[in-house]
């Protein structure tokens, strides 16, 4: 079933066109608004993001501890936005560069999930996008940026309900599965 305006979340913070400034501006949908005065419309449509999974050679994956909310303190995957203009795979490559200085070498794409992000008033929907990936070397990793701490946790020890974000619970269910059908586990 497809969501009503009714479950558009930000319906009441967005009320007054951006356009001709009228407070005339409605939810359409659960992702549109339109102006009721002179018909502008805006769509709020899903973020990009992307998150790595990678395996040291003991067969035991690299997870972080979130440094800010939501879900602080809790453990996630490395990872984070695309930027406007980068493909999924660059994003990837950056946030690795960025919260644990790593440098990405291979990708593989996994899965991905939908997701939602509230920052401030304002509720993003996402679109989670999971990739196995290799690293050169962790000789120089370090947790950087939104990164309070990292981990390496065997696959068969990963419990999902560890990870505070939704989707990443999803993605370590999917790839704790992954491992078990590729016997890697
Ligand atoms: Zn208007």
């Amino acid at each position: 079933m497809v969501p009503s305006c009714d479950s558009n979340p930000n319906s009441s913070r967005f009320t007054h066109c951006p356009d001709c400034g009228r407070p005339d501006l409605k939810a359409d949908s659960f992702k549109s608004f339109a102006c009721r005065s002179c018909g502008f419309q805006f769509f709020i449509n899903c973020a990009a993001a992307v998150m790595g999974l990678i395996l040291d050679d003991k067969n035991r994956l690299l997870v972080t501890r979130r440094k800010y909310a939501p879900a602080r303190g809790s453990l996630d995957l490395p990872g984070g936005f695309a930027d406007p203009g980068e493909g999924i795979e660059e994003s990837l490559k950056r946030e690795l560069a960025e919260e644990l200085n790593l440098k990405a070498v291979e990708m593989t794409y996994l899965c991905s999930y939908p997701n939602t992000y509230t920052y401030g008033p304002v509720t993003y929907p996402i679109t989670d996008m999971a990739f196995i990936c290799r690293v050169e070397s962790f000789g120089a990793i370090q947790a950087n940026d939104d990164v309070a701490d990292f981990l390496f946790i065997p696959v068969n020890a990963l419990d999902p309900l560890r990870f505070g974000m939704a989707s990443a619970r999803k993605v370590i269910s999917r790839f704790k599965q992954f491992s078990a059908i590729k016997g890697t586990e």
